[in-house]
């Protein structure tokens, strides 16, 4: 396997260094984890898992990929879904990943639904974050790897982890046929498989919204621990107050939430959550009227996206200067400086 991951993971229950022997990686307590075509499984059995797709992943790193080769039981999508990329991988011509053209509807947001299967190019969102310059950067909950496919075309050294073992496979696809070098794990976002203060940045897009509050303060303590002292945590989350997200919260009854709902936060529980777990943090706007929406993939929006796209855009400038406006924002951003 690949010797970075050698130098760069530990034992995810333990943080000690993990040898490589026959096809897993091994820490001195004995915990093993598999080594699947070089890309390390890193989740830890016997635990409530934040996904129900980390059981597959382990379930996959043992009995393999099945007749099609992508895991497919572990990405996450229905037996119509699976059927449709079949058909989709024996199509002459077609132009991106037959997992990704139907993982996107689980990533992108309901603005991309009309899009599944269909797209011609790999939706790669723009990074509100200055060029990298060879900095290190952590990309949690990345599944397919737009995130980590944007962060690394800006010059960052990229570390993708998913609990997905079908769509961390689809993401190291993805970043070959692109023609960029990052390294995937599949692991858990509240035990990161890192060493303790290495990275310069961590991120995380539309991710830590679907974990119990316990987990998510648990996840965002984890990419504290990592960073080192000044590194930066960039981290998209929605918000309790925001026009779109009240509609949902209405439609669901205000109902506490379970399983994979989205978990709504006010500014200052938000503030709260990464002010403790990483440092001082400061609230930016991703986007109003929705979440999800980005601007670089305007000529795949339906004509409803594109008008939000323009309003949410707008919005977004004046909440520089206007900052109660950001109380209305559907989906911001916090960064975070560790101290
Ligand atoms: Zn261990």
């Amino acid at each position: 396997m690949d010797s970075w991951y050698l130098d760069n993971l530990v034992c995810p229950r333990d943080h000690e260094a993990l040898q490589f022997k026959s096809d897993k990686l091994i820490c001195p307590h004995q915990h093993r984890y598999p080594v699947v075509n070089g890309v390390p499984v890193m989740l830890l059995d016997g635990i409530d898992q934040t996904l129900h797709v980390a059981e597959q992943s382990m379930v996959q790193a043992q009995i393999g990929a099945g007749p099609d080769g992508w895991y497919i039981d572990s990405v996450g999508l229905n037996a119509q879904e699976q059927a449709e990329i079949g058909k989709l991988a024996l199509q002459p011509g077609r132009k991106i990943d037959p997992v990704v053209a139907y993982l996107v509807g689980a990533t992108n947001g309901i603005a991309y639904r009309h899009l599944l299967g269909r797209l011609d190019r790999y939706p790669i969102p723009h990074l509100r974050l200055p060029a990298g310059q060879g900095r290190t950067l952590l990309d949690v909950g990345c599944n397919w790897g737009r995130w980590s496919v944007a962060a690394a075309r800006k010059g960052y050294q990229v570390i993708g982890i998913d609990p997905s073992l079908g769509a961390i496979m689809a993401a190291r696809r993805v970043a070959r046929e692109l023609g960029l070098n990052i390294h995937f794990i599949v692991g858990d976002a509240r035990h990161l498989p890192l060493r303790t203060a290495t990275l310069d940045t961590t991120f995380s897009y539309s991710v830590l919204q679907h974990f119990s509050r316990t987990d998510a303060a648990t996840a965002v303590s984890e990419m504290g621990r990592v960073l080192h002292a000044k590194g930066t945590s960039f981290v998209q989350m929605p918000t309790k107050w925001g026009v779109r997200c009240l509609y949902h919260q209405a439609r669901r009854q205000f109902r506490e939430p379970t399983g994979f709902d989205v978990r709504y936060y006010s500014l200052g529980e938000l503030l709260a959550l990464f002010g403790n777990g990483v440092g001082r943090t400061q609230v930016s706007v991703d986007c109003f009227l929705g979440i999800g929406l980005q601007p670089s993939d305007w000529d795949l929006m339906s004509w409803k996206g594109k008008v939000a796209i323009v309003v949410s855009e707008v919005l977004r400038f004046f909440s520089r200067a206007l900052a109660p406006l950001r109380y209305l924002a559907d989906s911001v951003y916090l960064t975070s400086l560790k101290v």
